[in-house]
């Protein structure tokens, strides 16, 4: 994209630029008109090559930028009446782009230059300091202002854009990750596994008779139910983990694991932490969590492994369930069988 758009910006100052070729009387008597024409050739070419490639660095823009600067001087210094034919606007090409693409401190030194440029361009045209002072003020001043408001207007975008992703991976309600989050997370944890061939466990936790709690004592208390269960488990997952709300009273934890008793031990620590999360207005909730284990296979893709493991999760969740709710049931994804659960305060069951 931005290959592209100093290709269009050069190849359209290249056009402008040689239509004075074609005017009489326009090109300086005395200034070698190949001079001229062979700058505008230049550019053209550079933005040829630059649509040809289609990739352009910072450091190849910050010089485009300055050769932008530069061209513009040929253009004054070869010009008849620059004030005429050639006004320092003319800069406003590489005044966007230095703005738009560059670091902060490369912008800074094309506003250095930029005063230095119009002055040179200009000095033929004024036979007074205090006429030429004015006009290069007021030419650079433009300019620069132009390309100061562009780099605020680009900052502002791009804090925007980052807050607008940002938001897009968390649950307002209780701020933990979303959906999106977890599955972007995917791609890491199932990297990691399989550099340390570890295991993937995936817990689902559904709150316990949420529906009677939110009937009994009102919406507000189960959004402030949600926000310290969310709490609770943020602070008991390994830093690793990723803790994301599915949605509803569901909530979701992904992490890697050495093996199955490992699962069963953090498991176990988020019942006991759910079980022990008290609201300001005294409300508890338990909840039912449900693990599914799996190595990652050859070639599988993490977000489809990721839900297919979710999914293994969901269904030993259900069994928790049925077995009598607050507590914790295992299902081994990659070959199911039953799996040996930790001792608790709540009863575990097993689940084939
Ligand atoms: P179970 O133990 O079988 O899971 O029973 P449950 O009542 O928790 O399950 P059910 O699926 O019947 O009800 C879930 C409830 O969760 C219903 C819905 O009103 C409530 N709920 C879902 N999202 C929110 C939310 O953001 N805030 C509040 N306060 N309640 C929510
Ligand atoms: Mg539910
Ligand atoms: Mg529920």
């Amino acid at each position: 994209m931005a290959a592209l758009t100093v290709a269009v910006l050069l190849l359209a100052g290249a056009a402008m630029g040689s239509v004075n070729l074609l005017v009489d009387g326009v090109i300086r008597p005395g200034t070698a008109r190949w001079v001229y024409g062979g700058t505008m050739a230049v550019l053209a070419g550079i933005a040829i090559a630059l649509a040809v490639r289609r990739r352009i660095g910072r450091w190849t823009t910050f010089g485009l930028v300055l050769v932008g600067d530069l061209v513009y001087l040929v253009v004054a210094l070869s010009i008849t009446d620059p004030v005429r034919y050639a006004t320092p606007l003319m800069m406003l090409f590489a005044a966007f782009v230095a703005a738009w693409f560059l670091d902060g401190w490369m912008l800074a030194a094309h506003l250095v230059v930029t005063p230095v440029v119009v002055a040179a361009a200009l000095w033929g045209s004024y036979d007074n300091m205090p006429g030429l002072l004015v006009q290069v003020c007021v030419n650079a001043g433009v300019l620069n202002l132009a390309a100061a408001g562009v780099f605020v207007l680009r900052r502002r975008i791009e804090r925007l854009l980052a807050s607008t992703q940002q938001l897009s991976l968390r649950d307002p309600l209780t701020g933990l990750g979303n959906r999106r989050h977890l599955e972007e997370q995917a791609d890491r944890i199932w990297r990691q596994a399989r550099r340390d061939g570890a295991r993937v466990a995936a817990m689902v936790l559904d709150l316990d008779h949420f529906k009677l709690l939110n009937d009994a004592h009102g919406h507000a208390a189960g959004d402030a139910v949600l926000r310290t269960v969310a709490d609770a488990l943020t602070a008991t997952v390994r830093p690793a983990d990723v803790l994301a709300r599915l949605g509803g009273e569901e909530l979701a934890v992904l992490g890697l694991v050495g093996d199955p008793a490992e699962a069963n031990r953090l498991a176990e620590r988020l019942r006991r932490a759910v079980a022990g999360a008290r609201t300001r207005s005294g409300h508890t909730v338990t909840a039912s969590i449900g693990i599914a284990i799996a190595r990652p296979a050859d070639g599988e893709d993490p977000v489809d492994g990721l839900w297919r493991l979710l999914d293994s999760a969901d269904a030993a969740m259900y069994e928790a369930k049925q077995a009598g709710r607050d507590r914790v049931a295992a299902v081994l994804t990659a070959r199911p069988r039953s799996v040996p659960v930790a001792p608790a305060d709540g009863e575990t069951s097993e689940v084939a």
